[in-house]
């Protein structure tokens, strides 16, 4: 029996860009994720998949939807409630040079979290020594300022920032795309590693489908804004129905020579989410598209068990 940790029901977060224009960064989403689970979201960038995870966490208030965390709606908890959700949902942020107060030591900044939930002064130190060692550092870097630091070691830092205060949820915001591939792969084993020790859930933002592979549970493909195809990960690489995760998984290259796919180039630039297509908002680039596409927006509809989709090709 899967355990529903976050809920989400027709997320929207607009942006007003002045003259009456709205951008529509995140336009009506709807999925769930399970506790202990990895989520993958990918997409371009500017399709809304940062956009998104700082609604879900309150970084950004909503235009409309709801989320639930364990049953309750984020947008209207207060006090020890709301206290308590900034405990358990925590973020790791893309680039570890500029997340990292670099006048700070390595100490301040992991107990940052700390001081705030009144963790108790005396231990701190104790704290932070045991959350670099967690996460593969030693506890003589916590005197230590982020510059004297590897990418890879800044970003096992933000982990251990983000693990100070026993979370529940981490929202992982492209933590490896700034790093260089043979140190990604750490990362992503560290990240696991911790997943099996603390039964944490994780939302894993990535650009492309080959970093999501391997740490995702499941996967969620977003285009201008909103989710296209969502579906457990081995599924969704075997079986992927919309056009655009097609796409997406024809660039990727296999290793075994004895399987052949097409490689589907996409044509034009991704529209601005100003100004999206009407009905589809892929059918500016979709090779498949109807003229019904141009008119109806599809719905999101499970075309599979746990394999969701919004393609008029299924309905
Ligand atoms: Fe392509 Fe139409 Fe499906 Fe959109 S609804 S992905 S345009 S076939």
């Amino acid at each position: 029996m899967r355990d529903t940790l976050i809920e989400v029901t027709g997320l929207k977060k607009h942006f007003e860009i002045g003259n009456g224009i709205q951008l529509k960064a995140v336009d009506g989403v709807t999925f769930t994720i399970n506790r202990g689970e990895t989520l993958g979201l990918v997409g371009e960038s500017g399709c809304g998949k940062s956009t998104l995870g700082r609604t879900m966490i309150r970084l950004y208030d909503r235009t409309d939807g709801e989320v639930l965390f364990k049953g309750k709606n984020v947008h209207q908890l207060k006090g020890k409630d709301s206290a308590q959700f900034n405990r358990d949902v925590q973020m790791i942020f893309q680039d570890p040079q500029a997340s990292l107060n670099p006048r700070m030591t390595v100490l301040d900044i992991i107990a940052e979290g700390l001081d705030i939930h009144g963790f108790p002064r005396k231990d701190r130190a104790d704290r932070v020594k045991e959350l670099l060692e967690l996460v593969g550092l030693s506890k003589q870097h916590a005197s230590r300022f982020p510059h004297e630091f590897s990418g890879g070691q800044r970003q096992r830092i933000g982990i251990a920032r983000a693990l100070a205060v026993e979370p529940e949820f981490i929202i992982a915001d492209e933590p490896i795309s700034a790093l260089d591939v043979s140190i990604q792969a750490q990362v992503v084993n560290l990240l696991e590693d911790l997943q099996q020790d603390k039964g944490l859930t994780y939302l894993f933002i990535a650009h492309d489908l080959s970093m999501v592979k391997h740490i995702s549970t499941k996967i969620g493909v977003m285009y201008l804004g909103k989710m296209v195809e969502m579906a457990d990960s081995f599924e969704l690489y075997a079986k992927p129905l919309h056009p655009y995760t097609q796409a997406l998984l024809s660039s990727i290259p296999i290793p075994d020579p004895t399987i052949k796919r097409e490689r589907i180039i996409l044509q034009g630039d991704l529209p601005s989410p100003a100004n999206a297509p009407s009905g589809c908002v892929f059918r500016t680039r979709c090779p498949k598209a109807t003229a019904q596409c141009a008119e109806q927006v599809p719905e999101w509809m499970e075309a599979a068990p746990n394999h969701w989709v919004a393609c008029h090709l299924y309905r």
